[in-house]
C-alpha cells in the first residue's frame, strides 16, 4: 500500500461517513521504519508522523525537521517521567498521558518550558493488564483533574484488544470523550482505521498499511 492509497481510503470513510472532507489526520507512524521509507513520506509532501519511542525519534527527527518545513510528531507510545521533559522539546502532541504522575510532572514542565504539546489522554478500553492507560470507570475524574492542572486535553485515545471488535472500544471511547466534551479521538491503526473514522476518529494512526511491515530482526 502507500501514503496516497491511504488518504483516499480516509477521504473516502469520511465522505461515507457524512463527515467534512479533510476531518481526519493522518498520523504516518514510522517507528522502526527505516530512514529512507520515511524521507520518501516527507518528500510526498506528508508533515505528520508517530513514533513509539522518545530516544529513537531523538535520533530521527531533528535532522528531518532541519529538512522539511512544517514537520510535527506525535508521541504514541508510553511515556515514563524521567523523558517528559525531552519528550515535551521533541513532541507537538502525546498520545499517551495515562496518570497522575505523568499529568502532574507535564504540568510543573509546563510552566517551566512555557509550552505544553497537545495531549491525549490513553483510556484502556479493553481492561487489559497488560496495556497502559486509564481505565474507562477512572476517566471522567482523571480528565477533571488533568484540567485542573491547566492541561491541554484535546481528547481520548485507545488501542483496542487485537481478538476483539475494533469497533465497539471506538464507539466506548467516543462515548467517554462526549460525555467529557472532548472532540479529540486518536483511534484507528491499518487494520481498522476507516471503522474510526465512521465512528468519529479525529486522528488515525497508520504504520504498516503506508511504509510496510516493520522489521523487528
Ligand atoms: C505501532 C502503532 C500504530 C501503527 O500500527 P500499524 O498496525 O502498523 O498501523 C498505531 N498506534 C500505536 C500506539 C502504535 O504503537
Amino acid at each position: 500500500m502507500s501514503l496516497s492509497e491511504i488518504q483516499a481510503r480516509i477521504a473516502k470513510a469520511e465522505k461515507t461517513a457524512n463527515r467534512a472532507p479533510g476531518s481526519v489526520q493522518l498520523i504516518a507512524v514510522s517507528k522502526v521504519q527505516p530512514n529512507d521509507r520515511v524521507e520518501a513520506v516527507l518528500q510526498q509532501g506528508h508533515r505528520l508522523f508517530g513514533e513509539n519511542k522518545v530516544q529513537e525519534a531523538a535520533g530521527k527527527w531533528p535532522a528531518f525537521k532541519q529538512a522539511y518545513r512544517g514537520v510535527q510528531v506525535h508521541l504514541l507510545g508510553p511515556l515514563q517521567t524521567n523523558k517528559a521533559r525531552q519528550a515535551m522539546e521533541l513532541f507537538q502532541a502525546i498520545h499517551s498521558l495515562d496518570r497522575p504522575k505523568l499529568a502532574k510532572t507535564l504540568a510543573r514542565l509546563a510552566q517551566e518550558l512555557g509550552h505544553c504539546p497537545t495531549l491525549f489522554i490513553q483510556v484502556n478500553t479493553g481492561e487489559e493488564p497488560q496495556k497502559s492507560g486509564v481505565l474507562p470507570a477512572d476517566t471522567d475524574s482523571f480528565v477533571a483533574e488533568c484540567r485542573a492542572l491547566d492541561l491541554p486535553i484535546a481528547g481520548l485515545m485507545c488501542i483496542p484488544p487485537v481478538d476483539q471488535e475494533a469497533s465497539l472500544h471506538f464507539a466506548l471511547l467516543g462515548n467517554i470523550a462526549k460525555r467529557n466534551d472532548l472532540v479529540g479521538l486518536s483511534m484507528g491503526m491499518s487494520s481498522d482505521f476507516e471503522k474510526a473514522v465512521a465512528l468519529g476518529a479525529t486522528h488515525v494512526r497508520v504504520g504498516s498499511a503506508i511504509f510496510g511491515a516493520r522489521d523487528y530482526s
